[in-house]
């Protein structure tokens, strides 16, 4: 069948600029482009990647929109249009990447800190020292200390803890998804940073096992790579019941994607479909969950935090308090912009909800239930700069985890593609030309600046607060006012209106 769908970019290349040293052909990884006497595009096959232009030593490529490829109509826009023309050509479900990207109210966006001023004086964060140190854990309510000959002596056992040096772990992303470059360079860069990255649900590949100090292993309903050394191989334990992405649906890696050492570390034939069933086939009732939760502290010797990892759905809070009482330590609660490799769009796009409300939601009925402090909360699902994980911290999360920022500072373009495995930037990809493309010291590096340009804004909004602890932030909701926000989500927020 002949595609009617219009190309959605064009590749404009400037002829005079251009001098043909091909670099642009070499480097597309989407068939876009041919040489014939010079460049040739095919529109239709363009995702503006941005790879080609990037690496033109001329500058002689632009892409553009196709302006005209859909004449212009307020209801039928052009996105819904290009979808039914997909699904007519193809049957079956229109699959896409990385997060939500619908135009849905931001409450990160309507929503200021507050400053110091006059009689509260704030810190200045260049002469005093500032405290981003974050442990993630259960905490008792209170300690009791015993006197020793040589002083005061803890009593109370402390919960196993995970130190971050700053409020932030990389969000999980399997080995399989993306590349074991992209891998090595998340966790070069957590260890680097003193933070964690995550390793989805790929298992892990033992070149990483050296950076055991920075790793969460994650359990999700397919299992993979899950045994005892894997568990071990980490400082935290995740299970993953649901994902900000895709909440109530499985995972699907396709089998193109499942080379040798995907296959080893997933412990699954090469070749083969890697399916995650939606539910674990195990867990049907917080019972269920509690019974996992102390199989894997039973494997880990009590050592390790084990965090649940849920989709922001619209009973998040009284989800969050089972698991809390569950006996996790940790609770991470991915909101509707979270990231994926791949995704039916209609569930991307249409379930969950915004992760500052979950939040604000689960933070309250934990405190109201007075179980606060049995878990730390990581917030996810669309954190973009500092000061969105101020705003998170002072909603009541301890820590965020970001998985698109990171991706984007490795170089990712936000494609959208990253389901077809021919990410042009090395990332979300297992061919082995194109992976070779992303060098993990190089991609460390970038991670390691962003964390830190972020850990250094963090401190100075700390300072303008006039606190000097990131502990002194969190779930401060009187610091926050809302803008433009109404009245209903400000009471979920628990929040005022700026002005008042
Ligand atoms: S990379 Fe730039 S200069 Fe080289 S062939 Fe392509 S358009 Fe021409
Ligand atoms: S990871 Fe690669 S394929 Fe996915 S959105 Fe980014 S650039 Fe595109």
């Amino acid at each position: 069948m002949n595609s009617q769908l219009p190309a959605e970019f064009r590749v404009v290349v400037d002829k005079e600029r251009c001098r043909r040293c091909k670099r642009c052909v070499l480097n597309c990884s989407f068939g876009t482009l041919r040489f014939e006497n010079g460049v040739v595009a095919d529109d239709r096959n363009c995702v503006a990647c941005h790879r080609c232009a990037t690496y033109c030593p001329e500058n002689a490529i632009t892409i553009e929109r196709n302006p005209l490829a859909y004449k212009y109509n307020e209801h039928w826009t052009e996105e819904h249009r290009k979808n039914i023309l997909k699904q007519a050509e193809q049957g079956g479900m229109l699959l896409t990447g990385m997060g939500n990207d619908k135009p849905y109210f931001s409450y990160f966006d309507h929503m200021v800190l507050d400053a110091c001023q006059v009689t509260n004086p704030s810190i200045d964060p260049l002469r005093e020292p500032m405290e981003l140190r974050t442990y993630l854990g259960s905490k008792p309510d209170a300690l009791e200390f015993e006197e020793t000959p040589n002083g005061l002596r803890l009593k109370t056992k402390m919960p196993p803890q995970v130190k971050l040096e700053t409020p932030i772990v990389f969000a999980p992303m399997s080995f399989g998804s993306i590349s074991l470059n992209a891998h090595k360079a998340l966790a070069m860069a957590a260890k680097e940073l003193g933070i964690l990255m995550n390793t989805g649900e790929g298992g892990l590949h033992k070149e990483l096992y050296p950076y055991r100090d920075h790793i969460i292993v994650q359990v999700a309903s397919g299992r993979f790579g899950v045994n005892r050394e894997y568990l071990n191989n980490g400082v935290m334990v995740e299970i993953k019941i649901g994902q900000g992405a895709k909440p109530g649906i499985g995972g699907h890696l396709p089998g193109e994607k499942v080379n040798q050492e995907v296959s080893e570390t997933r412990m699954i034939p090469v070749g083969t479909d890697a399916l995650s069933p939606a539910p674990h086939h195990d867990i049907y009732s917080i019972e269920d969950l509690a019974q996992l939760i102390y199989a894997l502290k039973e494997a880990t010797g009590y050592e390790k935090p084990v965090c649940v990892k849920i989709a922001a759905v619209h009973n998040v809070a009284a989800i969050a308090s089972g698991i809390a009482r569950a006996g996790a330590d940790v609770i991470y609660l991915d909101g509707f912009r979270g990231g994926t490799g791949a995704a039916p769009t209609i569930i991307r796009d249409h379930l969950g909800i915004p992760i500052e409300l979950a939040i604000a939601a689960v933070d309250d009925r934990l405190r109201q239930e007075g179980i606060r402090n049995r878990v730390s909360i990581i917030a996810a699902g669309g954190i973009r700069h500092s000061g969105d994980i101020a705003k998170a911290i002072a909603l009541g999360a301890d820590a965020v985890a970001i998985g698109t920022a990171a991706l984007i500072a490795m170089g990712c373009r936000l494609c959208q593609k990253c389901y077809t495995g021919k990410c042009a930037w090395g990332i979300a990809t297992q061919n082995p030309e194109l992976v070779r493309r992303l060098d993990p010291e190089v991609a460390a590096e970038r991670l390691v600046n962003l964390i830190r340009g972020w850990s250094l804004e963090l401190k100075e909004i700390l300072g303008a607060l006039g606190v000097n602890a990131i502990e002194s932030l969190r779930g401060s909701r009187e610091r926050l006012r809302g803008v433009g926000i109404d009245a209903q989500a400000l009471k979920i927020l628990g929040i005022k209106h700026a002005g008042l």
